[in-house]
């Protein structure tokens, strides 16, 4: 109660905010109304379950922080991405697709990652050695890839989602072909997600399949703006308890095809130059480091003029490497620069001409 009063002798003051606050303040007082009569933890869960009406409020609802006491404290805010196959040997598979320009959904099994095109259905094939308990369901979590993202939801741009009547419209992924899928998102977290029943295989098959789609471009600005997701599956019992959980990278993108066949071909490129040094650096042994003598300076002083590159893996080890060459040739230079020192007295104090000029223009241009 107190911060809401503080608010009020603020927004008496700008007569622009009084509009909202007493919007905000209806608000608080309806919820907290419904909080206290009810006195019970689900109201807001109610609010879900109508989600034309609750759209309304969901952006009223983050300033009133007191109503939310009756849930309780926020669960894990960041899913898991582990793969974990469980006691029921919880496994997915990709189709082939290849990397043709036509495919409009293929994975990558060098790289864990589906690429398909924006509302193309890709066929995932869920495998389990044992038949999961009665009620299992498959879901379907989107979760940013990188630590510095990871805290963000991800959702569907807005650009995407208007254009959208579909109830579950802000939802990412979804599960095609089911009339039982469900559209969740979790009143702590506001992480969504979709699920489908778990069915077994039909007769004469191993596994049974689900199609996803995903509803942005991993360029949507607004939404996934280029920042690269995971999806996880999780095999779960009708309690939410997880059975099985897979992840794998997801790009949504207009060439599924050809993006993954440069990514894989860079991939490689990469593991084989990993290769290459590991050779080189497993052959002279701890030695390495020391070998490194890049001289630039075609110094005629002579005693050492060969020149070695070193491949380096890491920016930290490479600046630290070079710190120490560096180092070495600042320790070269002063020691140059020490005999120097001893000419230029001589060359100052006598006053006379050439010579000693001639001795400086030497060294410098050496
Ligand atoms: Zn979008």
């Amino acid at each position: 109660m107190e911060p809401n009063l503080e608010d009020l002798s603020i927004s008496q003051d700008l007569q622009m905010s009084q509009e909202s606050f007493l919007k905000v303040w209806g608000t608080y007082l309806t919820c907290s109304f419904l909080a206290n009569e009810d006195n019970h933890p689900s109201s807001t869960n109610q609010l879900h379950d109508m989600p034309e009406q609750f759209d309304e409020n969901l952006f009223d609802m983050p300033e009133v922080p007191p109503v939310v006491d009756a849930v309780p404290p926020p669960a894990s805010t960041v899913p898991v991405t582990i793969d974990h196959p469980g006691d029921y040997g919880f496994l997915l598979r990709f189709q082939n697709s290849g990397t043709a320009k036509s495919v409009t959904s293929t994975y990558s099994t060098m790289l864990n990652k589906l690429y398909c095109q924006l509302a193309k259905t890709s066929p995932v094939e869920v495998l389990v050695s044992k038949e999961p308990p009665a009620g299992a369901i498959l879901r379907a979590t989107a979760v940013y890839k990188k630590t510095e993202h990871v805290a963000d939801v991800v959702r569907r741009c807005p650009h995407h989602q208007n254009q959208d009547a579909a109830p579950h419209s802000s939802h990412l992924i979804r599960m095609e072909g089911s009339q039982r899928a469900q559209y969740f998102e979790d009143v702590n977290t506001k992480r969504q997600s979709v699920t489908v029943p778990y069915e077994p295989p039909q007769l004469g098959s191993e596994m049974t399949t689900i199609l996803l789609s995903f509803m942005c471009n991993s360029s949507c600005m607004g939404g996934m703006n280029r920042r690269p997701i995971l999806t996880i599956l999780t095999l779960e019992t009708p309690d939410g308890l997880v059975l099985g959980r897979r992840c794998f990278e997801v790009r949504v993108c207009a060439c599924p095809g050809r993006d993954r066949k440069t990514e894989e071909e860079n991939n490689a490129k990469m593991q084989s130059g990993t290769k290459e040094t590991k050779k080189r650096k497993s052959n002279p042994p701890a030695v390495a480091a020391p070998v490194k003598k890049p001289k630039p300076s075609s110094s005629t002083d002579g005693d050492d003029k060969e020149r070695f590159c070193l491949v380096v893996f890491g920016r930290e080890r490479y600046e630290l490497l070079k710190k120490i060459n560096d180092g070495l040739e600042l320790l070269e230079m002063q020691a140059k620069n020490k005999s120097n020192a001893v000419v230029r007295p001589e060359v100052v104090l006598p006053s006379s001409g050439k010579r000693p000029l001639l001795k400086e223009e030497r060294s410098d241009t050496d």
